[in-house]
């Protein structure tokens, strides 16, 4: 049997959406298909502002003009993320500084956030890895303390929530990704969320967003032609995709309980393995409402970890370690650090596993996981 380690889900109604902004001749940006995502998530997740994006990556990148990000602004994030948190700010000249994280949920851990901050710090990026939010209420306090932006990657973390509130609004901004690995997705695509009435930096995002044009102005009739008014970019996802992606909102639900089967079925066959202490599972914080993004298990050390991956690969059954640790690749390195660093980050990503997990998942597939991941755990036995 082969077992992919991801695979997307289709509704089945995307394609009829699809079709349908076809006809209507809505298939360049900001259609009609894009207003009912922004409807349906503002009232959804109870978000105050958001536009949609062509990826979490140009969100977050439209975040760091946001905020003015300057040459020398250092911007802490958690090493442990994906180059697109660190990319954002290098490329406005900015400085990634790069924290640790904790052991029980793999999130920034506030301390060592707290032991960064400089007067150089602009900002911070919590991730929310997994969809299992970070401290992001301790955060948001010590940013008011020192008047540091937030801006939360939640990429991972749509559809999940932190004290009943959504992730993604905590922070000064959110960044949401649609891309094809992730719950919801439109193959590429994402938002960014803006948790303010501040009509001077809607305005902004607008004209970022729109090639630096006040074409939003136009498309309201509040005037009769549009032209160049700051710098901007492409960031406008086409209506295709926002179609396409309406499908799955609409599923949203169905999509999490198909996933929370998955999740369960390996927390229950797991556990037993964790009460040997042969692995661990990431814990869910009691206030987090978690939206099954991934399954993650921790091994022992990487010798363990390795052969797990490799036995189960020989199987046919496809699992994954990411991240690779930001300040120890390449582009880290280059940034000046160095293996060491962050010792608590490299050890828990060198333990890391994860399996597939995916509405497409059948039984068959689960007890064929099951049977291999156990055979080959119990030969690790007690240490
Ligand atoms: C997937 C992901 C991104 C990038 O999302 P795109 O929509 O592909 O640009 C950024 N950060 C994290 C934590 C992610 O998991």
């Amino acid at each position: 049997m082969n077992i992919s380690f991801y695979e997307p889900y289709y509704t089945g109604t995307e394609i009829n959406y699809i079709k349908e902004a076809m006809e209507q001749h809505q298939i360049s940006g900001d259609g009609h298909y894009t207003e009912k995502v922004v409807s349906l998530l503002k009232n959804k997740f109870e978000i105050l502002n958001m536009v949609m994006t062509t990826s979490a990556t140009h969100a977050l990148e439209m975040a760091a003009l946001l905020i003015d990000l300057q040459p020398g602004d250092e911007v802490i994030m958690p090493s442990f993320s994906f180059p697109s948190t660190a990319n954002a700010v290098m490329l406005h000249g900015g400085k990634p500084v790069f924290s640790e994280i904790e052991e029980a949920t793999l999130n920034i851990d506030i301390k060592d956030v707290e032991r960064k901050i400089s007067k150089n710090t602009k900002a911070i990026i919590p991730v929310h890895y997994g969809g299992i939010a970070c401290k992001i209420d301790k955060i948001m306090a010590l940013a008011e303390t020192y008047h540091l932006y937030v801006i939360e990657d939640a990429a991972q973390g749509v559809n999940a929530k932190f004290k009943e509130k959504h992730l993604g609004t905590w922070g000064h901004m959110g960044c949401y990704s649609f891309h094809g690995t992730k719950n919801y997705t439109c193959g590429e695509g994402g938002a960014l969320l803006l948790n303010t009435n501040d009509e001077q930096l809607l305005y902004r995002a607008e004209i970022i967003r729109q090639k630096g044009t006040n074409r939003r102005k136009f498309m309201l009739g509040e005037i009769d032609k549009y032209s160049w008014v700051d710098m901007g970019s492409s960031y406008t996802p086409s209506d295709l995709l926002m179609a396409f992606l309406y499908a799955q909102l609409e599923s949203m639900d169905h999509i999490t309980q198909k996933r929370r089967a998955i999740h369960s079925y390996y927390e229950n066959f797991l556990k037993r393995y964790v009460d040997r202490g042969i692995i661990k599972m990431l814990q869910t914080p009691i206030d987090c409402t978690p939206n099954f993004h991934l399954f993650t298990i921790l091994c022992r050390n990487e010798r363990e970890r390795n052969m797990l991956m490799d036995n189960l690969k020989k199987k046919g059954i496809t699992t994954a370690f990411h991240f690779v640790p930001l300040h120890s690749s390449t582009a880290g390195q280059k940034l000046g650090y160095h293996q060491n660093d962050l010792p608590l980050t490299e050890n828990l990503s060198k333990c890391l596993l994860r399996l597939p997990i995916y509405p497409g998942m059948t039984a068959e597939q689960l007890a064929y996981i099951q049977k291999h991941l156990s055979s080959c755990l119990d030969g690790f036995g007690e240490l």
